[in-house]
């Protein structure tokens, strides 16, 4: 996807975002939330990557400001912040906003998910559910979900679980709204959903009446009398007042915490500062998908790749409403390939697809890990994880290994052709953060993109046969950089 697509998306995010509201009204009521649950993270950001910056009691009175996705921005009068909408209820006893998002659900979706003490890898396993069971959702913590399971409590990983309203949330109505198809042929569906029944097809310029919204689907009357859904995604709302107009996207916002401010538009230059996450900067200029900035009166300069447009803030980040299949290869009995001086492949592929994770959800991205554990976890099923899920992207990491110890450096592998511009992506992406020799894009029969009907690539980021490489590969520095690397690539890939 091209950048001023990108900004479509913000703005058409931003704009569904106004018009679903929570609670199915769109004025803001003051106090219209309560926390639900004994404590209640507020959070810096919409997503359980974002730091806490403080903690929320039962009862406590909350006014809803903004919502994106699953989470909506509150103030509870002194500070402001993000908490997981399943989280609160709706403060009836103030007459504020009609409904609540209710008792909140998860549903597992995947076979044999384990319930655990804690939230932590490491916890003891309580129990499994098997894919398609609910569970009443309790509270949040890095990245974990408490549920009530047959009167007892435990943890489950938020990777493997959607969290829904228990009431069926109603469609929201959006007279008056017109939305224009921008990509050559786009699917018409019978239900909200990438796997739902194709019933039609539309073409790049035909402007269709909104009838509803759901999430980010639109119901349309394709051709007289016949309705069906469309992915929001590739196209544009808009209404009489313009209000899907472009955000001027001149104030960037950090992503990370730790981001280097430099005296120049490269990593070449000195380090002025360090920044937090969340920092607004006005952007004067851009060279090199570098951002001139001001900093503490001071001109700096900031890499591109780790902001976000301010103006779009509310609306998420980059990889908003994108969904990315991690997969760490090998696990549990299968080790994958053993290095020269005995490092497993499977723990490797794990830390880099964790470094990975993290990368893409602090960026707005739905990432589903094949597994966060040292399971097993077979092939077929990884394949059909990323067909449940309609993955955008299927990044497979591995580690390689020859029986000539000599060989080094990195190479993406594809099995079909229509996967091969995200394994060029990819590739460039490494090229551009690993020291190491680059193998490049090639052509490979491996299962997991062989049988993959998504975008599915898969990495070997280097040869644990080679004793020098080995330890390069062991090293968290490398790690960040492999994942950053691949998240760059995904970020120019989209
Ligand atoms: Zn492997």
């Amino acid at each position: 996807m091209q950048k001023k697509h990108f900004t479509l998306l913000l703005s058409l995010v931003l704009l569904l975002s106004m018009l679903t509201p929570f609670g199915g009204s769109s004025t803001q009521a003051a106090n219209d939330l309560l926390v639900g649950v004994d404590e209640l993270n507020l959070r810096s950001g919409p997503g359980l990557s974002y730091s806490v910056t403080a903690s929320l009691q039962r009862g406590e009175v909350l006014t809803s400001l903004d919502r994106e996705g699953d989470w909506i921005q509150v103030s509870n009068g002194q500070t402001k912040g993000w908490v997981a909408s399943w989280l609160v209820v709706a403060n009836t006893k103030k007459g504020a906003a009609s409904t609540t998002s209710g008792t909140k659900v998860i549903v597992a979706q995947v076979d044999n998910l384990n319930i655990r003490s804690d939230a932590a890898i490491s916890a003891s396993v309580l129990g499994q559910l098997s894919a398609g069971s609910q569970a009443v959702a309790l509270q949040e913590k890095f990245g974990w979900i408490q549920i009530e399971y047959n009167g007892k409590k435990g943890w489950v990983s938020q990777d493997y679980v959607t969290v829904k309203t228990s009431t069926e949330k109603p469609a929201t109505s959006a007279a008056g709204l017109t939305f224009t198809i921008q990509i050559d042929t786009l699917n018409v569906r019978e239900e909200p959903s990438l796997n739902s029944k194709k019933l039609s097809t539309v073409k790049r310029g035909q402007v269709f009446n909104v009838l509803k919204q759901e999430d980010l689907w639109i119901q349309i009357e394709y051709v007289s009398g016949k309705k069906g859904w469309i992915y929001s995604f590739y196209g544009a709302l808009s209404n009489g007042k313009n209000r899907a107009a472009q955000p001027t996207a001149k104030d960037v916002q950090t992503i990370y915490n730790g981001t280097n401010l430099r005296t120049g538009p490269s990593t070449d230059y000195a380090v002025v500062a360090r920044i937090d996450a969340g920092q607004t900067l006005t952007t004067t200029a851009e060279e090199n998908g570098w951002y001139k900035v001001t900093y503490n009166g001071q001109p700096a300069f900031i890499s591109s790749t780790v902001v976000k447009s301010a103006n779009a803030a509310s609306s998420g980040a980059a990889f908003s409403g994108l969904t990315i299949v991690v997969d760490a290869g090998h696990g549990g009995h299968d080790g994958g390939t053993v290095g020269a001086r005995h490092t497993l492949e499977k723990k490797l592929n794990l830390e880099v697809a964790t470094k990975l994770a993290s990368k893409l959800r602090a960026n707005g991205a739905n990432v589903v890990l094949t597994r966060d554990s040292d399971t097993y976890v077979s092939l077929p099923t990884r394949v059909s994880i990323s067909h449940q899920y309609a993955a955008d992207a299927v990044i497979s990491i591995h580690h390689d290994a020859h029986i000539d110890r000599s060989v080094r450096g990195f190479t993406t592998y594809y099995s079909n052709d229509f996967q091969k511009p995200l394994a060029q992506a990819i590739n460039r992406g490494l090229q551009q953060q690993l020291q190491l020799s680059n193998r490049g894009t090639q052509y490979g029969d491996y299962y997991i993109t062989r049988e993959n009907n998504r975008h599915a690539v898969l990495v070997e980021l280097g040869y644990l046969s080679n004793g020098t490489e080995e330890q390069i590969l062991r090293s968290n520095q490398f790690q960040e950089q492999a994942a950053y690397g691949i998240y760059v690539g995904l970020l120019n890939y989209f």
